[in-house]
C-alpha cells in the first residue's frame, strides 16, 4: 500500500523513458510550431481542404501531429501504443476519435466501431475504458431541441418523431451498455456544449441506474468550469443514493469554455462559465474532494493535466489511508500530453490512463486541429509541454 506524499511530477528521465531521444526531438519541434497561434490559425483552415485535395500530405501529418497525439489509424497499430504504454504501468481510455456526422446509418456505424473497441479492450490487459461522444451516436439537432422541449422534462416527448429517433439513440447507448457490462469495460460519456447536455445527462442517470448496480460500468463527465456542475455533481450522488446504484463521476474543467461564452453574449444570457479560472479551479478540487469523501458509492475519474489538481487528490488519499492503486480512484491526461503526470503517477502505483483516440488520419483532422488550439494559446499547456521535453533532451545529452 502506498498512501505516503513522496509523489513528484517533474522527474523527466520517468516522464519520457517510453519516448526515444529522436521523437523527443519531434514533439520539441511539433509543440514549438503550434505555439504560434497564427500558424495554428493558418493549419486548421487549410489542413482540412488540402486533405479533399488528394495532395500527398498524409505522411507529414502522420509522422507529426498525428503520431503525438493519435493511438493509430486502426485498433491493431493502436494495440502497439497501448503495450507500449503498459510497459510502464500506465492505462488506456479508447476513443474512436472520428468526429459526428450527421445520419442515421453514420449513427449506426459509430456504435459499431464502439462495440468493436469495446470487445478489442476486453482482449488487452491495460485498457478498462472505452469513451464516447453522444453526438458520435445521435444527432444535434434532436439533442438541441430535447434540451429544450420543456415537456421533455418531464418525461414527455414532443413529437413522434423526436420520440422514435431518441428511442433509436437510446437503443444504441444500451447495446453498447450490454456488450460493456458482459465484457467489464467502463463507458465513460463525455460532456459537451451546455445547449445539448441535458438529454446527455438524463441518459447518463439512466443507464447507471441499470448497470451501476454493483460495480461502475458508465460514468457521466462533469465539466467543473460551469457554475452549476458542482452543485450537477452533488444531486447525481443523491439520486444514486436514493436509487441505489453507484455513482461514476469522470471530472473535467471543461473543453468549450470561448464557445459558451459567446453563445451566451450572443442570446443576451448569463454565461454558464465561473467568472474566472480561480472559480473553475476552486469548484473542480471541491468536486474531487466530494468524490474522495464519499468513495463508498462514487467512482472517480480525475481527467486533468493540472498538477495542483492531480496532486492534492493523491494528498487526500494519502490522509484518508487510500491506497494508490484503489480501483475507485483513477487518473487520466490526454495521449501525447502531460507525460510527467501520468508516467510519475503510474510508477507511484496510481491508477492512471492516457486518452487515446484512433481513426483514419482524414477523420481525425478535427481532433488534431482542437489539440493544436487549445496547445496554441499563451497560457495554454505547450509552455509546460515544452520545458520538460527540454529538460529531458538536456539531461539525456549531458549523460552521453
Ligand atoms: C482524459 C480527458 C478527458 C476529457 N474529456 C472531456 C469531456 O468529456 N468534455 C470536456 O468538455 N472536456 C474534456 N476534457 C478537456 C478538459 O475539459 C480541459 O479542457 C483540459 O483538460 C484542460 O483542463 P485541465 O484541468 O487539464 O488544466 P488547466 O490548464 O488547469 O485548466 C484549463 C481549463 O480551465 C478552464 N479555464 C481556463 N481559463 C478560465 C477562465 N478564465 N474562466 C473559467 N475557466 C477557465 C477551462 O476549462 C480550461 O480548459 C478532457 C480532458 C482529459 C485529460
Amino acid at each position: 500500500m502506498n498512501v505516503s506524499m513522496s509523489l513528484s511530477l517533474d522527474n523527466t528521465q520517468i516522464a519520457f523513458a517510453y519516448k526515444s531521444t529522436a521523437s523527443l526531438k519531434r514533439a520539441r519541434f511539433l509543440f514549438s510550431i503550434i505555439q504560434s497561434p497564427l500558424v495554428v490559425s493558418l493549419a486548421t483552415r487549410v489542413t482540412p481542404f488540402l486533405m479533399n485535395t488528394g495532395l500527398p500530405i498524409n505522411g507529414l501529418i502522420r509522422s507529426t501531429i498525428f503520431n503525438q497525439f493519435v493511438g493509430g489509424e486502426t485498433l491493431e497499430e493502436t494495440a502497439r501504443v497501448s503495450k507500449q504504454l503498459g510497459a510502464y504501468g500506465v492505462q488506456v481510455i479508447l476513443d474512436y476519435g472520428v468526429e459526428a456526422k450527421e445520419g442515421e446509418e453514420n449513427f449506426d456505424d459509430v456504435t459499431e466501431k464502439i462495440i468493436e473497441a469495446i470487445e478489442f479492450a476486453a482482449t488487452q490487459n491495460n485498457i478498462p475504458f472505452v469513451s464516447i461522444k453522444l453526438t458520435g451516436i445521435a444527432s444535434l439537432k434532436l439533442l438541441e431541441t430535447l434540451n429544450e422541449a420543456p415537456r421533455l422534462r418531464s418525461g414527455i416527448h414532443d413529437s413522434e418523431m423526436e420520440d422514435a429517433a431518441w428511442e433509436r439513440v437510446k437503443e444504441r447507448m444500451y447495446a453498447v451498455c450490454e456488450v460493456a457490462a458482459e465484457k467489464g469495460v467502463g463507458i465513460l460519456l463525455d460532456a459537451e456544449e451546455t445547449w445539448i447536455q441535458d438529454p446527455i445527462d438524463r441518459l447518463a442517470i439512466e443507464l447507471m441506474e441499470v448497470y451501476n448496480k454493483e460495480k461502475v460500468v458508465v460514468y457521466n463527465t462533469y465539466q467543473l468550469y460551469r457554475n452549476d456542475r458542482l452543485h450537477f455533481l452533488q444531486l447525481s450522488y443523491k439520486i444514486a443514493k436514493e436509487r441505489n446504484f453507484l455513482l461514476g463521476a469522470k471530472l473535467v474543467r471543461g473543453a468549450y469554455m470561448e464557445k459558451e461564452r459567446l453563445r451566451a453574449n450572443e442570446h443576451g444570457m448569463t454565461s454558464p462559465i465561473h467568472i474566472d479560472k480561480e472559480a473553475t479551479d476552486k469548484d473542480f478540487n471541491d468536486a474531487a474532494a466530494f468524490c474522495i469523501n464519499n468513495k463508498e458509492s462514487i467512482a472517480l475519474i480525475l481527467a486533468s493535466h493540472n498538477e495542483q489538481s492531480n496532486l492534492l487528490v493523491a494528498k487526500l488519499m494519502a490522509e484518508k489511508g487510500i491506497p494508490a492503486n484503489d480501483p475507485r480512484v483513477h487518473f487520466s491526461q490526454l495521449y501525447g500530453m502531460s507525460d510527467p503526470i501520468s508516467f510519475n503517477m503510474a510508477k507511484e502505483g496510481y491508477n492512471v490512463s492516457k486518452y487515446v483516440p484512433f481513426g483514419p488520419i482524414k477523420e481525425v483532422i478535427p481532433y488534431l486541429m482542437r489539440r493544436a488550439e487549445e496547445n496554441s494559446s499563451v497560457n495554454g499547456q505547450t509552455n509546460r509541454e515544452l520545458l520538460f521535453i527540454r529538460r529531458e533532451l538536456a539531461r539525456r545529452k549531458a549523460k552521453k
